[in-house]
């Protein structure tokens, strides 16, 4: 294979207590990388496994060359996994898999041709044939629904599967933190990656151990898609929003108070019956419109602050140049 990297694959695989898994799924992916005449590395990154997946790493990485392995000191959790995955990948392409083997490493070579053939940024699986409890499956279509709604990616049906190929750049220039796995295609529309496609992929049951993620899944990745949202519209400039949102409430707040005092002075000088001004609801209703609105403004002030030494503020990506400039 011919490219401009030294690798053609990198597959980033992110494992907590998966040593039964191990052995068969690095020489399954082995298998595929010689059947197709790959270069390839498997980067294995043990979230901080308490079975024996360390251990099997290391004996696997004695017996083949491109198994490279990363523990962490602790459980971070999957996205920080991947994301150290991704800062050591040298591949042209990488693809990221979960490594209870419910992912087969058979799609490889197609996903592969995809990312370099066809020329797409990012492409997910889909697990179209799912074997998974209905616990899971319903709620994760009406995920899906409400990201492809939010991120404007209508045409993948799952966000969530752990079975991704990326070109090399997209995986250097995007920031995976907190639990944001769920949302890397999203994240990576946001940045610019636009040519998003979608592989129908193979979804096995799984065969060792349990899974990693409870119920808590839905409320985590609910929270997680709102402040994704929230941060790649606003999170460069909170003014717009609390600024707007803060001055519409106070000035709203000040005009209806400012009447309510010009109506009761009116009626003192004319000697018309009016009640006290304490003594009307929309009084208090108004107050608090002000205050709140110069909370929200506050806000707003304190994260623009915030935004502005955040050191990722001026990170754009230059896709091209022309040759007198030089970067
Ligand atoms: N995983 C991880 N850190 C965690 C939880 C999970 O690296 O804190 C890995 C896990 O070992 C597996 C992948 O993430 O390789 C997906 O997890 P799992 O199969 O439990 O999720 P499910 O398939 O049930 O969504
Ligand atoms: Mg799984």
């Amino acid at each position: 294979m011919q490219s401009s990297y030294n690798t053609d694959i990198s597959v980033v695989i992110p494992l907590f207590n998966e040593d039964e898994s191990l052995p068969e799924l690095v020489t399954w992916i082995d298998r595929v990388m010689k059947q197709h005449k790959f270069s390839y590395e498997v980067i294995l990154v043990d979230d901080g496994s308490t079975d024996k997946s360390w251990q099997v790493i290391e004996s696997l990485s004695q017996k083949i060359k491109e198994v490279k392995g990363i523990k962490f000191k602790r459980n971070y959790g999957k996205s920080a996994a991947l994301h150290k995955g991704f800062e050591v990948a040298q591949g042209h392409v990488v693809i990221t898999m979960d490594a209870d083997l419910q992912d087969s490493p058979d799609e490889i070579p197609e996903l592969y041709e995809m990312i370099t053939q066809q020329g797409y940024d990012l492409v997910s699986g889909w697990k179209k044939k799912r074997h998974d409890p209905i616990s899971k499956t319903i709620p994760s279509k009406f995920f899906n629904g409400v990201t492809r709604m939010v991120s404007g990616i209508d045409n993948l049906h799952d966000f969530n599967c752990g079975l991704k190929a990326y070109h090399h750049n997209v995986i250097k220039n995007i920031e995976i933190y907190g639990e944001m796995h769920r949302y890397i295609p999203v994240i990576a529309k946001w940045v610019g990656f636009t040519k998003i496609g979608e592989k129908v992929v193979e979804h096995r049951a799984r065969k060792f151990g349990t899974t990693k993620f409870g119920l808590e899944r839905f409320v985590n990745g609910f929270l997680d898609l709102l402040s994704i949202t929230f941060v790649s519209r606003f999170g460069k400039r909170p003014m717009h929003l609390f600024g707007t949102l803060g001055s519409l409430m106070f000035i709203l707040g000040l005009i209806g108070a400012c009447y309510l005092g010009v109506s009761k002075l009116y009626c003192v000088y004319n000697d018309i019956p009016a009640t006290r001004l304490t003594q009307r609801p929309s009084f208090y209703l108004l107050l608090t419109s002000m205050i709140l609105g110069t909370q929200l403004f506050l806000a707003g002030f304190l994260a623009e602050m915030i935004a502005r030494n955040d050191k990722d503020r001026n990170r754009y990506i230059v896709e091209k140049e022309t040759a007198n400039t030089t970067l």
